[in-house]
C-alpha cells in the first residue's frame, strides 16, 4: 500500500533513486501518469536502510505555478501597452536608458524616433472609440513589420509610437526607412465595415550627434516630429543641424522676450479684410511685428508661440492690443478691428477685465472690435473659456473663431461656443484632392456658417480661383494677399481713408443681414 498512486517502474524508480540519494538527503520529485506530483524525503535509519515519506505537492506545484504566472502578467501589464501589444512608454524609456548606458563609451551609433499619427482623433470623433482602437493595432502590426523584430518599438501614449533603431544607418537609409513608414502608415486601413485612411508625421534623433543624454535625444526627436508637422505632415524628418541653429536662434528669442523693451521693439500691421461680393473693406486684422536691433525681424510665427510657451503674452498682449487701438481710434473708416489672443489669455477673468480696461481707456468703440481666437483655446477649459468669452460679448466685443479647419473642428463643440465669425483658415484652400471636392466643402462650411448665424470669413485668398471659389459658396467676407498685404499704421490709415471717399459716404456695415443683402 506504500505509494498508491505510483506505478510499479515508478515506485522502482523513486527506491532506486532514494538509495542512491540517502547520503544527500535531496529530494525526490515525481509526476504520475494521473499527473499528481510527489516530493519524497528519506532519512537513512541504519546502515543500509531508510525511512521514506511522499507528499502529495500538486496543489503547492499549482498555486507556484499561478503565482509564476501572476508575476509574469504583472510584468507584461507594467511593460506592454496593453491595446497593441508593444511596450508602454515606461519599458521604452528604461530601455533606452539601457541601451545609452551602453553605448556611451563607445559612442555606437543608434536612431530614436518619435510618430505620430495624423488625423487620429477625428477617427475616434467619426467613427468611435472603438474603431481607432483597432487603427491603433493596426498602425503598430504595420511598424513592426517595417522596422523587424529587432527595432524597440512602442506605444507611448494615445496615437504616439515610439521607435530605436539600434544599429547605425546612412542618413540616406534612415530617410528611406521614414518615407517607407509614412507610405505605408498612410495606405488604406480596413477596420470591420470601414475602410480609413490616416497619415503620419515622423521625427528622428541620432546617437551621439543629436543627443547623449536621453532627455536631449527626446527633445530633438520631438523638434524633427513637430517640423514634420508643420511642414505639410506625412512626412519623416531628421533632426538636422538646421535644426540645431533654429534651437538656438529660439533659446536667444526666449531671453530677449525677457530681456528688451518689447513696448519699443513690438509693432503692428494691418490687413484688410473685404466683403466677398462688392469688395469693400468690411474690418482690419491687426498683425503683431518685432524687430531687434541684434536678430532682426523676428517672426510672429517664431515669438508667439514662444511667449505663449513661456507663459509671456500676458505681457505682449497688453502692449499690442494698445498700439493696436491707439492707430484703429484714427481710421476714418467703420471698418472693425479684428485683434488676435493667444489661447492662455481667454481662460482668465482677470485678464479680461484688464484687456476691458486698456479697450475703455483708448476711446475705441467695443463695437467695432473683435477679438480672434483658435480652437485650442477651448480644448483644456471649455467651460472658463466660454466664460471669458461671455464677458467679452456682453461688453459689445465680437468673437471670431480663427484658423477654422486646422484643430480638431468638433462641431458641437463651435455649435455651443459664444461666436460671431467663423475664419476658415487658408490651408482649405489647397488641401483637396479636386475642384469639386474643394467647391463642396466650401458651400458645407459657408451653409454651416450661415446655420449658426456666423459671418464666414475666409483668409490668405491669393488667386482669383481660389477669390471665385469664396464667392461661388457664399462665404461673407475675404482676407489675402490677393486683396492686400498687411500695411503699416499710416499706409493703412491712407488706404481707409481712400476707400471711405472712394465710396462716398456709403456706410459699409458688417452685421450678417446687411452683408448678405
Ligand atoms: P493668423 O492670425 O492666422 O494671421 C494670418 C497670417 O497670414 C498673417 O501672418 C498674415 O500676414 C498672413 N497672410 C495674410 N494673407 C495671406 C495670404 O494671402 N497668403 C499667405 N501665405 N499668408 C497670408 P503673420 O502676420 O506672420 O502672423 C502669423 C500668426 O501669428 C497669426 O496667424 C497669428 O496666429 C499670430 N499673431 C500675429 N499677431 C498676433 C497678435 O497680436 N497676437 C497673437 N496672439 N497672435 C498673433
Ligand atoms: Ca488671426
Ligand atoms: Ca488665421
Amino acid at each position: 500500500a506504500q505509494f498508491p498512486h505510483l506505478t510499479d517502474a515508478e515506485r522502482k524508480g523513486m527506491v532506486d533513486y532514494s538509495i542512491r540519494a540517502q547520503k544527500s538527503g535531496d529530494g525526490y520529485e515525481i509526476t504520475t501518469r494521473e499527473g499528481r506530483v510527489f516530493r519524497t524525503h528519506h532519512e537513512p535509519i541504519s546502515d543500509n536502510g531508510f525511512v521514506g515519506i511522499a507528499i502529495d505537492v500538486t496543489d503547492i506545484k499549482g498555486i507556484q505555478n499561478e503565482l509564476k504566472k501572476l508575476a509574469d502578467e504583472n510584468f507584461l501589464l507594467a511593460n506592454k501597452d496593453e491595446l497593441t501589444g508593444l511596450s508602454n512608454r515606461r519599458h521604452f524609456i528604461s530601455e533606452l536608458d539601457d541601451l545609452i548606458a551602453e553605448r556611451v563609451d563607445d559612442e555606437a551609433e543608434f536612431t530614436l524616433g518619435l510618430l505620430d499619427l495624423d488625423g487620429f482623433k477625428l477617427v475616434n470623433d467619426i467613427y468611435g472609440h472603438p474603431v481607432g482602437d483597432e487603427l491603433l493595432k493596426s498602425v503598430a502590426i504595420r511598424l513592426r513589420d517595417i522596422l523587424g523584430d529587432d527595432a524597440l518599438l512602442a506605444r507611448l501614449g494615445g496615437d504616439e509610437y515610439g521607435f530605436v533603431l539600434k544599429n547605425a544607418l546612412s542618413h540616406l537609409d534612415l530617410e528611406q526607412m521614414g518615407a517607407s513608414i509614412c507610405k505605408s502608415l498612410s495606405e488604406p486601413y480596413k477596420l470591420g465595415t470601414e475602410v480609413i485612411k490616416v497619415a503620419a508625421s515622423v521625427g528622428s534623433a541620432c546617437f551621439p550627434v543629436a543627443g547623449k543624454d536621453r532627455s536631449v535625444l527626446f527633445e530633438r526627436a520631438d523638434f524633427a516630429l513637430y517640423h514634420a508637422k508643420q511642414s505639410g505632415k506625412n512626412r519623416a524628418l531628421i533632426f538636422s543641424a538646421e535644426h540645431e541653429l533654429r534651437i538656438r536662434r529660439r533659446s536667444r528669442i526666449e531671453l530677449k522676450l525677457r530681456e528688451t523693451l518689447l513696448e519699443r521693439d513690438l509693432s503692428v500691421v494691418f490687413q484688410p479684410i473685404f466683403t466677398t461680393s462688392e469688395q469693400d473693406v468690411a474690418g482690419v486684422e491687426a498683425l503683431a511685428r518685432w524687430h531687434d536691433s541684434q536678430l532682426g525681424h523676428i517672426s510672429p510665427d517664431e515669438f508667439i508661440p514662444l511667449s505663449e510657451q513661456t507663459g509671456q503674452m500676458s505681457k505682449l498682449t497688453p502692449i499690442l492690443l494698445r498700439k493696436s487701438l491707439a492707430s484703429a481710434v484714427y481710421w476714418d473708416s467703420s471698418a472693425f478691428l479684428s485683434f488676435n489672443l493667444s489661447a492662455a489669455e481667454v481662460s482668465s477673468t482677470s485678464h479680461a477685465n484688464c484687456l476691458l480696461n486698456i479697450i475703455a481707456e483708448s476711446g475705441f468703440p467695443v463695437s467695432r472690435l473683435v477679438f480672434e481666437i483658435t480652437e485650442t483655446a477651448t480644448v483644456r477649459e471649455a467651460n472658463k473659456v466660454f466664460e471669458v468669452l461671455d464677458l467679452f460679448r456682453k461688453s459689445g466685443i465680437r468673437i471670431a473663431l480663427d484658423d477654422f479647419g486646422t484643430g480638431y473642428s468638433s462641431l458641437s463643440l463651435i455649435s455651443r461656443m459664444p461666436l460671431d465669425m467663423l475664419k476658415i483658415d487658408r490651408s482649405f484652400l489647397d488641401d483637396f484632392a479636386n475642384d469639386y471636392a474643394a467647391d463642396a466643402v466650401f458651400k458645407t462650411v459657408s451653409e454651416m456658417s450661415q446655420h449658426l448665424n456666423l459671418i464666414s470669413i475666409i483668409e490668405g485668398i491669393e488667386t482669383d480661383v481660389q477669390c471665385n471659389r469664396a464667392k461661388a459658396a457664399g462665404i461673407d467676407l475675404c482676407q489675402g494677399y490677393l486683396f492686400c498685404k498687411p500695411l503699416s499704421e499710416n499706409d493703412v490709415r491712407l488706404f481707409l481713408s481712400k476707400q471711405a471717399h472712394n465710396r462716398l459716404g456709403a456706410e459699409p456695415n458688417t452685421s450678417r443681414q446687411s452683408m448678405k443683402g
